[in-house]
């Protein structure tokens, strides 16, 4: 029999009040591996009720014992790290080694996260009139809770949810509806923290659950990651019901490729960039611009990188790429590579339906690139989500840093020069949130907040590190005056 997933509340595995339940489906071979719940109001009003009870001890529990969770955190998701990449990989599609890696970086947060009684710490200015001293406090917020997108099923959490209860806040994780399994693997492995119940809650569903909590009142902290007309939407529906809300949104990130750049290097990093994860990470390459006149031996080159990339099941050994997340995606993708190709685009490698035997049902893409594409078209501009590189030729970097700048997202942007002048430039008038030089993902880590600019982020504080403790707290100023005359002498 199919299982159905349960929500985590309060300490405690329990049934969705929704009647409705999707297929989570291995995107490799098109077998159902469970049903979610498309979610509840009642579900996120239940959990807020628990968690808002629950804060009011695990606000006054000192921070120093509530990082020793986190300290146990770690040592969980490190001892489990196969079984957890095992499932990612079943239900994302991503190859193993690429979910043991989202691992990693997950813990990194945790051990941030662990740094809670020091980075809570604020300034205090003694004597700023005779006798009087001022100085601030950082007190949690109440209940936070994020919304995570299908690529990332195990890091994305914990962006947030580490410094969240971290900092004494109470916690509900939504993760995405294509992708419940592993992070509810998780929350079972997380019941050996024995944290007081109602502190860490994980509540499944689509839109009726996110719109429950962007309306209850006592949730006043929102993360979001995922495209960006939802992040757009929730940003506007959370900060109109009064919320504290960072919502990262979707990306089209370039690489300029300088003519001193080191080929050898350049291309096999690009590959990565671009192919690694199906193309379905926010901070991929998806737009090479190179520049000047002699490109034409690195294009080959890049070509034939990406023809020798193998694409497959991603538990199978040697899995350089896996499929790509649902029917629907594998469509669109191909529709918009179709759609540019009608209207001039030229393909250069057509990774269109490839055989992967043993694996007839699954969505796969191959490496694909094209030239010759428009910067006002739709191949150029919309975000493709898949294992598809666009790339393009230009005169100088300044008409590459013109043509980037131009874009509506701001995620990240790379170069790849051995030049500093040229690197210094891009890297100061490039209108993006995450810069690479020589660098193929832009990947902040933990101790960096995960930037983003334009329709790639709508709030002002990001996630990770400082940022997620100021986002997650709020600051309270104490002005105090004490006249010696006034205290008892004992
Ligand atoms: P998505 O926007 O479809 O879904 C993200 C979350 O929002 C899910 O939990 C989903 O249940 C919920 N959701 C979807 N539609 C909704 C609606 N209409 N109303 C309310 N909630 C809704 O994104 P996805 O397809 O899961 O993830 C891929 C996207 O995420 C890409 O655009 C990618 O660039 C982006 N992403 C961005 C970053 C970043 O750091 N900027 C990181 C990872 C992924």
């Amino acid at each position: 029999m199919t299982r159905i997933l349960k929500n985590y509340i309060n300490g405690k595995w329990v049934d969705s009040e929704s009647t409705v339940f999707l297929d989570v489906i291995n995107p490799a071979n098109g077998l159902v591996l469970a049903k979610v719940p498309a979610g509840s109001k009642k579900d996120i009003s239940d959990t807020a009720e628990e968690a808002h009870l629950a804060w009011s001890s695990w606000r006054n529990t000192p921070a120093t014992q509530r990082i020793q969770y986190l300290f146990k955190m770690k040592q969980i998701m490190e001892l489990n790290a196969d079984e957890i990449a095992e499932i990612c990989t079943s239900e994302c599609g991503k190859t193993f080694s690429e979910s043991k890696a989202e691992i990693v970086r997950a813990v990194e947060n945790i051990e941030v996260a662990c740094g809670i009684p020091k980075l809570l710490q604020s300034d205090f200015s003694e004597d700023i009139a005779t006798g009087i001293d001022e100085f601030y406090i950082r007190q949690p917020l109440g209940i936070g809770a994020c919304i995570s997108p299908f690529n990332f099923p195990i890091m994305i959490p914990f962006w947030f949810m580490p410094y969240a209860i971290a900092c004494g806040n109470t916690y509900i994780v939504k993760p995405s509806e294509k992708v419940p399994l592993t992070m509810t693997r998780i929350f079972e492995l997380f019941e050996d923290l024995k944290l007081p119940a109602g502190v860490l809650n994980m509540v499944h569903g689509g839109k009726e659950t996110v719109d429950a909590i962007l309306e209850h009142p006592l949730i006043p902290a929102i993360s979001f990651v995922g495209s960006s007309a939802v992040a757009r939407y929730i940003y506007q529906t959370g900060v109109a019901h009064g919320k504290r809300i960072q919502a990262q949104g979707g990306a089209k990130n370039p690489v300029v490729v300088m003519p001193d750049a080191d080929e050898e290097t350049t291309v096999r990093i690009i590959t990565d960039s671009a192919f690694g994860c199906a193309g379905q990470r926010c901070l991929a390459a998806s737009i090479v611009l190179t520049i000047g006149k002699n490109t034409k031996k690195f294009t080959e080159k890049i070509i034939r990188a990406a023809k020798n990339r193998k694409t497959g099941n991603g538990m199978s050994t040697g899995t350089e790429m896996g499929p790509v997340i649902t029917r629907e995606s594998k469509v669109r993708i191909e529709n918009l590579i179709q759609k540019g190709l009608e209207n001039g685009a030229r393909l250069l490698l057509d990774g269109r339906n490839p055989v992967i035997p043993g694996c007839e049902n699954g969505n796969f893409i191959g490496p694909t690139i094209i030239s010759d594409v428009e910067s006002e078209s739709d191949i150029y501009r919309t975000e493709i989500f898949g294992p598809v590189l666009t790339i393009i030729n230009v005169d100088t970097l300044e008409d590459a840093i013109n043509l980037i700048n131009k874009s509506q997202y701001g995620n990240s942007a790379c170069i790849f020069t051995r030049s500093g002048a040229a690197a210094r430039k891009f890297r100061h008038d490039t209108l993006a949130g995450n810069i690479g030089i020589n660098i193929g993902i832009a990947a902040p880590m933990a101790f960096f907040p995960f930037s983003g600019w334009k329709e790639s982020f709508f709030g002002d504080l990001h996630g990770q590190s400082l940022h997620a403790v100021e986002f997650y707290t709020q600051t309270k100023v104490v002005i105090e005056r004490w006249h010696e005359e006034w205290t008892r002498k004992f």
